[in-house]
């Protein structure tokens, strides 16, 4: 039975993989194209969680191609239970303004349950991001930090098993 459904927004700056995240766990896909936007609001997944013995319907939204604060509209943020705070291990910009994109979540949402991730660890050798930087950021924003490749389908499902899980136990 699906007992809960919870609304995650996924925000970081454009190209950190956030379309990609969102296509490789409700869908399995990955592409090399850019493609800009998902073209709808969100998608959507059933996770099931067995050690719960339960399951969450989860609504992934994509901030579609709006990358500056200002033009992401209340309506994106409005009832979300969890946000994905995302940024590129070889975009050293990605992951200085994270806690913009932190501050930027809590003030529309609230105190909602929070992720860090730091994405594309497969291009070891284009990393402009220390992992004890990383960590030291996961440290003090005090949420919990994942280190993923969507393109090698890395820690996709546990960022979002996590997720899930504090939501229901919240
Ligand atoms: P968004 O603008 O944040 O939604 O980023 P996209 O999902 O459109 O991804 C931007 C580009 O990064 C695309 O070419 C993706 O194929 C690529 N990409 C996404 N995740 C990864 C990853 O884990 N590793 C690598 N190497 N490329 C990735």
């Amino acid at each position: 039975d699906v007992e809960a459904s919870m609304k995650v927004v996924v925000v970081g700056n454009g190209s950190v993989g956030k379309t990609s995240l969102i296509k490789r766990f409700c869908t399995n896909v990955f592409s090399d194209d850019y493609k800009k936007t998902i073209g709808v609001d969100f998608l959507e997944k059933e996770l099931q969680l067995p050690e719960l013995g339960t399951s969450v319907r989860m609504m992934l939204w994509d901030t579609a191609g709006q990358e500056e604060f200002d033009t992401i509209t209340s309506n994106y943020y409005r009832g979300a239970d969890a946000a994905v705070l995302a940024f590129a291990s070889d975009n050293r910009d990605s992951f200085e303004k994270i806690r913009s994109w932190y501050q930027k979540v809590t003030k529309e949402c609230g105190n909602i349950p929070m992720v860090l991730i730091q994405n594309k660890v497969d291009l070891i050798d284009q990393a402009q991001v220390r992992t004890d930087e990383s960590e030291a950021l996961a440290t003090e924003l005090k949420v919990r930090l994942y280190r993923t490749s969507v393109k090698q389908n890395l820690n996709v499902q546990e960022v979002f098993s996590f997720l899930a899980q504090t939501h229901l136990q919240r």
